[in-house]
């Protein structure tokens, strides 16, 4: 299993929809995806049509070492995707953990007796760099950065990413960066464009190819309870979710393509 976390402490540039319809588009293609809901405000499983009333055993319960991992675990809609739901339960866990000794791998742990069970493992982080953040990047492989194209896009970026430093240097040393992807990219607006070439020179080929354009067909969707995959498969919106889908397989590992 490979694990990717979608992390960026900035709020609102992407991060929840770019998890529910990149696991909706991985779990398309034939593999076996979770979808980790790290954030206490349980959009990724509001997105995906989770009842608040369906939640009994959530990440919550992972972190705290209350249920195991298939426990909490709900199947989707989709075929081939799981999740771990989240409910407001979760942002006393980054409370909770402050005085555990091992808090920053409590879900390194977790995942740890079945990581077979699953090809790939998404974790939508919630928008700080606190504990269930850093649970995150201790547990992931890899970090995908969703980064939305505005003035101080990469002024937030570079505290992420001396974050990243410092879990390299202690807990992962194996920590990597999959891709940087563009979101609510707007053609007509001069500045996103000028910020997009401007991440894109600071970046280069860390950023992805593809970008996820603004569109309201990716806002509706969750209100639906369903991926804008499900939703609207043809939007523009739904459309880069795909290519950005291909792309991220692209730069996975060889042995773990073999989906
Ligand atoms: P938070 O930090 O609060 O967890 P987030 O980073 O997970 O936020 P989202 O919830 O994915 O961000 O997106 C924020 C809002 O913008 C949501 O209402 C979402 O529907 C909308 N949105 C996200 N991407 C797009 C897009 N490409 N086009 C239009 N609307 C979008
Ligand atoms: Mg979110």
């Amino acid at each position: 299993m490979i694990t990717i976390a979608i992390a960026n402490q900035k709020g609102g540039v992407g991060k929840t929809t770019t998890a529910i319809n990149i696991a909706t588009a991985m779990a398309a293609t034939g593999w076996k995806t979770l979808l980790i809901d790290l954030d206490p405000q349980g959009n990724a499983s509001t997105g995906l049509g989770i009842e608040a009333a369906a939640r009994e055993l959530t990440s919550y319960d992972l972190l705290l070492e209350e249920a195991t991992l298939p426990e909490c675990t709900l199947s989707t809609d989709i075929p081939g995707l799981d999740i771990v739901p989240a409910t407001q339960d979760l942002s006393g866990a980054e409370v909770e953990l402050v005085s555990v000794e091992d808090r920053t791998a409590r879900l390194t742990k977790a995942l740890a007796q079945h990581s077979r069970a699953y090809e790939v493992c998404f974790i939508d982080c919630p928008p700080s760099l606190g504990l269930l953040t850093l649970n995150a990047l201790c547990a992931a492989d890899t970090l995908l950065v969703p980064l939305q194209c505005e003035f101080f896009a990469l002024e937030g970026l570079s505290q992420l990413l001396q974050t990243v430093e410092r879990i390299q240097q202690g807990f992962n040393p194996n920590l990597g960066i999959v891709g940087v992807v563009l979101t609510m990219f707007d053609r007509r607006n001069r500045l996103t464009d000028q910020v997009a070439d401007d991440v894109r020179d600071c970046l280069g080929g860390l950023v992805f190819e593809n970008v996820i354009p603004r569109n309201v067909r990716l806002s509706e969707a969750p209100s639906h309870g369903m991926p804008a995959l499900v939703y609207d498969h043809q939007c523009p919106g739904s459309r880069a979710y795909i290519g950005l889908a291909r792309e991220l397989i692209g730069r996975l590992p060889e042995t773990r393509k073999a989906a």
